[in-house]
């Protein structure tokens, strides 16, 4: 021995628990010659280690370096120890009342180890679509409570057999604790059911199930966090079917693909792409379409681009083995109810729209959709954290008390709060319906058991009638912190850049309750965690119809029409005015003109709106966005754009009217709609670059956030934070959390923390 013998503790924290942290620190050691142990404790893993002191600063580096693919360290503090002569490395038994505070995984797709075995026919796992290890399968999904052990998981009506048995309990095995651990002999089976739910008797029923895809039938297949329906991709007489038979008419449907080479026979990807693709958490990306292609027209309709996603479970390979350039994977939701994920469940609910069942006897305990990103910029940006992403948590600059967040009404999350970590839930949904309150209720119990959070403070949304503020209103014996929508974008947005304020905030959304009561969305806010003043807005404009205004563009492009020309409209000649019936015309020129049944909107989403119906782009919408989104898809590039100005001369009250006659004179003077967007999109990258700077030097702040859900829009997210920064602004966006209302709940609590906080 050529060093000083010395000891030293370390304690981890972060996700290290239940990815195989144990079994590497102790590989670690052993090859290191350390003596000591490794324990799992309330914070995360305590190791002692004894021995060379430069073999141990040798591990300590390796530990961050090399540790295993699931593990998320956060913090290690080493502190002196006693030496003791301590012979060999340990793994301590955990105590299980130890593992309270410590973090679950989120689920995992099934890893390159795994896939070898199960495409190896001399495995005893050869096509066992279950298999999975320490550092790849479901965990939060099949999480029923804590501590994580089997027994607490839906695995735990299957008992281990002997061979299973032995790798669970063996330090140097990849299985090591692994709870889900399983095979062909004792853990969970495929099955195929027909269109009542009877099961079918075949042989295998995933090769059968992919023979069926291949005729064109619609199969329900339950997945990782619930069903997916899945057709043939290539077959339109199947897509046509299943939109027919969804009721989904318009939205784009996801697509799964065995692989990359797969996915390129029909869409482009870049290096950032293929990353996220490939990443363990799977999540849909969107990728632009390579045309012409094989894939049905009918699968996204009107846009540039697909969702594509690989395949994360090992079911979902050996479906996807079976020659498919892609399969529709949607998820089972009819009419915006939350995700079907029971088996009884899915006969009941899915009958009428699936020909076949592929279903399994592990139960998933926590339903949970796909996860969705987009790469901007060569950065993933998440449009729906979910799957694979829940439950880790999102790190806080600084220490919050218990909270319990309640998020905003549509695409709903809740987040909870615990020192210096918030842990977002899986994307709820739209809570419009019972059965998404009841999951939205059952998701806040559950997340407060298995994270062991009991909050002392509940935030919610100003807004008198969103579900999540109700609920949060009746709840006794905690104080209550109700939090603007766009305050609580820019605070998201701070939260997690670690960033305390005070900024410019760009809060860009369709629909948000104001403080002065109307509807905001076209905010920019002085704001830091505690306050959030209205320095600038557009300028009302009325929402004739208020929901309907939202399903139908067309009435807010009569509505900025009647901004600039008045009530009567019958004389201007714009392609739109020819769409509608002149009474259509009248009737909601009239509203909007005199305020009936038309609250004031600043959104900028609905501007978006009102401009893609004078395109005549959209004239009703499927969904909300869909108007803008077809307007930035067909935008082109360009560096002329419209003249935009502030009512009475100052600064607070943006006029869109400069826009909007604009639009119209280049319809008139059949400018494409290609150059019209893009004219658009430049205007309003130039509209808020101005003011953005103007506002930095009044009041000294010189960083801007962007956020609210408008910002999915690249366009105008990447014009804007160039032009931003160009102009020596900094600029924070979000990366771990969507900009659209799924990002809400963390701002809310970021608010609350500080205003509670010490
Ligand atoms: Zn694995
Ligand atoms: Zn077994
Ligand atoms: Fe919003």
């Amino acid at each position: 021995m050529t060093g000083q013998r010395t000891a030293r503790r370390l304690e981890v924290s972060g996700i290290v628990q239940g990815v195989g942290f144990r079994p590497f620190v102790y590989r670690l050691a052993r090859e290191l010659d350390l003596c000591g142990q490794v324990a799992n404790t309330a914070e995360g893993v305590e190791i002692v280690l004894e021995g060379d002191a430069a073999d141990i600063a040798d591990f300590c580096r390796r530990l961050r370096e090399q540790s295993p693919p699931l593990a998320r360290i956060a913090a290690v503090r080493v502190s002196d120890h006693a030496a003791a002569q301590r012979d060999g490395f340990t793994i301590v038994r955990s105590r299980s009342a130890a593992r309270r505070t410590a973090f679950i995984s989120p689920d995992v797709a099934v890893c390159r180890d795994c896939l070898r075995e199960m495409n190896d026919p001399a495995d005893r796992r050869y096509r066992y679509p279950f298999i999975n290890c320490t550092n790849c399968g479901p965990r939060y999904t099949i999480i029923g409570a804590i501590p994580y052990d089997r027994a607490t998981t839906s695995m735990h009506g299957f008992t281990m057999c002997a061979r299973c048995r032995a790798e669970y309990d063996d330090p140097a095995d990849r299985r090591f604790h692994a709870q889900p651990n399983a095979c062909p002999e004792c853990g969970p089976q495929v099955a195929l059911h027909d269109r009542r739910g009877r099961l079918l008797p075949v042989r295998d029923p995933i090769a059968r199930a992919a023979e069926l895809l291949q005729q064109g039938r619609i199969l329900a297949v339950k997945g990782l966090g619930g069903f997916h329906l899945a057709v043939n991709a290539v077959d339109d007489a199947a897509v046509a079917e299943l939109r027919r038979r969804k009721h989904r008419e318009q939205k784009p449907l996801a697509l799964m693909s065995a692989d990359l080479a797969h996915v390129a026979r029909y869409a482009r990807s870049d290096q950032g792409e293929r990353e996220v693709l490939t990443s363990p958490v799977r999540p849909i990306v969107l990728l632009e379409k390579r045309l012409p292609n094989d894939i049905s027209p009918r699968v996204s309709p009107q846009n540039r681009r697909y969702g594509v996603m690989l395949p994360y479970t090992p079911l979902h390979h050996l479906l996807l083995g079976a020659g498919f350039t892609a399969l529709v994977m949607t998820s089972a939701n009819p009419s915006g109810e939350p995700i079907v994920r029971g088996n009884r469940e899915a006969f009941e609910r899915l009958a009428g729209i699936a020909d076949y069942f592929l279903v399994h006897d592990r139960e998933i305990y926590q339903r949970c959709d796909d996860s969705i990103a987009a790469v901007v910029d060569g950065r993933p940006r998440l449009l729906r954290r979910s799957r694979g992403h829940v439950p880790a948590p999102v790190f806080l600059a600084r220490p919050a008390p218990p909270i319990l967040a309640c998020g905003a009404e549509l695409k709903n999350t809740v987040c909870l709060t615990r020192d210096r970590t918030a842990f977002l839930s899986q994307h709820i949904g739209d809570l419009q319906n019972a059965a998404a309150e009841a999951f939205f209720r059952k998701t806040i119990a559950h997340l407060q058991g298995i994270l062991d959070i009991t909050p002392r403070i509940v935030a919610c949304d100003r807004h008198p009638d969103y579900r999540s503020s109700r609920y949060a209103r009746a709840l006794r014996g905690v104080e209550r912190v109700e939090v603007q929508h766009h305050h609580a974008h820019i605070a998201a947005c701070l939260a997690e850049n670690g960033h305390l304020g005070p900024v410019i905030g760009l809060a860009f959304d369709g629909t948000g309750y104001g403080d002065d009561g109307t509807v905001w969305g076209g905010e920019v806010l002085l704001a830091d965690l505690k306050t959030c003043r209205r320095l600038a807005h557009l300028r009302p404009v009325p929402l004739p119809g208020g929901d309907a205004a939202v399903r139908q563009p067309w009435r807010m492009a009569l509505s900025h029409l009647v901004q600039v020309w008045g009530e009567s409209l019958a004389g201007l000649d714009l392609p739109l005015l020819e769409k509608l019936s002149p009474e259509q015309v009248r009737v909601v020129a009239r509203m909007a003109a005199r305020g009936i049944h038309s609250p004031p909107t600043s959104s900028l989403g609905r501007l978006f709106d009102a401009v893609a119906a004078l395109c005549g782009l959209r004239h009703e919408a499927a969904f909300e966005g869909q108007a803008a989104m077809a307007l930035e898809a067909a935008a082109r590039d360009t560096d002329d754009g419209y003249p935009f100005g502030w009512e009475s001369g100052g600064d607070r009250v943006i006029d869109t009217g400069g826009i909007i006659r604009g639009v119209v004179r280049d319809l008139r003077g059949g400018v494409p709609t290609a150059e019209i967007s893009g004219r658009f999109h430049t205007t309003l990258v130039r509209l808020f670059t101005e003011l953005s700077v103007r506002l930095a030097d009044r009041t000294g702040v010189k960083t801007v956030a962007l956020s609210g859900g408008v910002f999915q829009n690249r366009l105008l997210l990447t014009g804007l934070s160039r032009t931003l920064r160009r102009a020596g602004i900094t600029v924070l966006r979000h990366r771990q959390v969507p900009a659209n209302d799924g990002g809400i709940c963390l701002g809310q609590a970021a608010i609350a923390a500080a205003r509670f906080g010490k």
